[in-house]
């Protein structure tokens, strides 16, 4: 009996960490832009020195449904009108540079697909630039921690100012998936969200195994740039301690499966990575 459990165990297991066998193609594509200073992603240091940061969103083609993980910064901040929708002050710290085209309605079409196709959005948290277009996805199923959900609607005061509520003040009749921590979106192991909270309550990162490239880890605002892996305290974050071990914990797994790390705001890794044609 004890054996056959063992057994049982042992296939889980290999179903869930081996690469699936499912054909799926993964697009990272710039859905926006942020124009800040370095210090809010790497506290003390290069604080003062300005940089420019790309917004990225991702299309996932997967056999059992088209996904988006994140949606960029809402489109009416785009082709210079930032100040319109975020307001001064907001705009003033972080400035979205971004034109219309780049938003990921459009991205999609260029894919051709329309926001209609997709079945699922995966959020890594509701900050303005990665939940600014909820809405465009009225049908589809929203995957997001219940953590995150309820700091977006009643956050941290210190983490107020990067919740855009009327991002999403619509959108409590969507149909969310509400999770409370890792979850393979499948069962087979393809696409995993894996709980990375620190930046905030709720974050989360996905894993996305695939047939040629191997395992990618799209680590989102758990690991902005480069220097966060190598020990740089991430800036604006809910809990520094939770942040930093999400970040071991991103690593861990990279290194177990031999994958590749994705950061969230890195202009260098953007700019090497492909955009043009989709991981496989
Ligand atoms: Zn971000």
């Amino acid at each position: 009996m004890k054996f056959k459990k063992l057994l049982l165990a042992a296939a889980f297991c290999a179903t869930s960490l081996s690469a699936a066998a499912a054909d799926i193609q993964l697009w990272q594509l710039k859905g926006g832009s942020l124009d800040l200073d370095k210090g809010w992603l790497t506290a003390m240091k290069d604080v003062g020195t300005k940089i420019s940061v790309p917004v990225p969103v991702y299309v996932i083609k997967h056999p059992r449904g088209l996904i988006v993980f994140d949606t960029g910064n809402n489109f009416a901040t785009s082709d210079g009108n930032c100040a319109n929708y975020w307001g001064q002050g907001l705009c003033g710290a972080f400035k979205t540079t971004q034109t219309r085209d780049e938003i990921i309605d459009r991205q999609l079409k260029k894919l051709g697909y329309s926001t209609e196709d997709v079945k699922y959005v995966i959020y890594s948290h509701f900050h303005l630039d990665h939940v600014g277009n909820i809405k465009m996805f009225p049908k589809a199923k929203h995957v997001v921690q219940k953590e995150e959900l309820k700091a977006a609607w009643w956050p941290e005061k210190f983490q107020r100012a990067a919740y855009v509520v009327k991002d999403y003040d619509e959108t409590r009749s969507f149909d969310f998936m509400e999770l409370t921590g890792d979850f393979d979106m499948f069962g087979d192991g393809s696409v995993v969200v894996l709980d990375t909270k620190g930046h905030t309550q709720g974050h989360q990162s996905l894993m996305v195994n695939l047939k040629k490239t191997g395992t990618v880890l799209i680590s989102a605002d758990a690991i902005y740039m480069a220097d966060n892996e190598k020990g740089v305290i991430p800036g604006i974050t809910w809990n520094t301690n939770e942040s930093m071990r999400s970040i071991d914990r991103l690593k861990n797994i990279r290194d177990a499966k031999n994958g590749t790390l994705w950061y969230s705001h890195d202009p260098v890794q953007f700019g090497q990575n492909n955009h043009d044609k989709p991981y496989e």
